[in-house]
């Protein structure tokens, strides 16, 4: 399994949201409205996409097609799978699960298993979660891709100390940090020369599992 941080927008059919912040879902819907305008007009066989996401997802994307594609005679092929559960793409297992970020919205994070390998992504998580659940769902993960914003614990973002606990408990073979904001890239950056098991993500980057 290959995991690369830009591709060609054309060849993407599944999309997962993990929370309703602009950082985790806006480029989602654009890439509906590319579809239509690099598809349509063209007559190319619409793609269908399947979006998975918390709960609202269909009606969130609603909303944004008022404001950004309002055009009423125009559509595009999308199935939405809201919450958590279990999916079966071809020889893809897909599974979600809920994640604790904020009160106000729900969080997910999937668990990818193919070909033999797991691949875990948390989206934005904090000190609210139970480490013993996340060390259950990251358990023997090949690539656990997560967060690591902050510098002190908080219930809404994790650290990098609270990256390294959970991926130790957990048995990840490999961690990939994503989500940096600048104040902490440089701590990020030195903790990851020294443990090599730990990858600060960037565009472009391939990790091979
Ligand atoms: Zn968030
Ligand atoms: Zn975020």
């Amino acid at each position: 399994m290959v995991l690369i941080l830009s591709f060609d927008f054309e060849e993407i059919d599944k999309v997962f949201i993990s929370h309703f912040h602009a950082d985790h879902s806006c480029d989602a819907f654009s890439l509906i409205f590319s579809r239509n305008c690099n598809y349509t007009p063209y007559k190319k066989k619409l793609k269908k996409v399947l979006m998975m996401g918390p709960k609202n997802t269909e009606k969130n994307f609603k909303t944004w097609r008022k404001i950004f594609w309002p055009e009423p005679h125009e559509s595009y092929p999308v199935d939405f799978r809201e919450g958590v559960g279990e999916v079966r793409l071809g020889s893809i297992k897909v599974e979600t699960f809920l994640i604790k970020h904020l009160p106000w919205l729900q969080s997910l994070g999937i668990i990818v298993k193919f070909g033999g390998k797991k691949l875990v992504y948390t989206g934005d998580l904090g000190s609210d979660n139970k480490l013993e659940d996340l060390v259950e769902k990251c358990q023997g993960a090949d690539l656990l891709v997560i967060e690591a914003s902050v510098a002190k614990p908080q219930s809404n973002h994790f650290t990098l100390q609270q990256v390294k606990e959970l991926a130790e408990k957990a048995l990840a073979k490999k961690v990939l940090i994503v989500h940096i904001p600048s104040p902490v890239i440089k701590i990020t950056e030195d903790f990851c020369r020294k443990e090599p098991k730990f990858i600060l993500a960037h565009d472009g980057l391939r990790v091979e599992i």
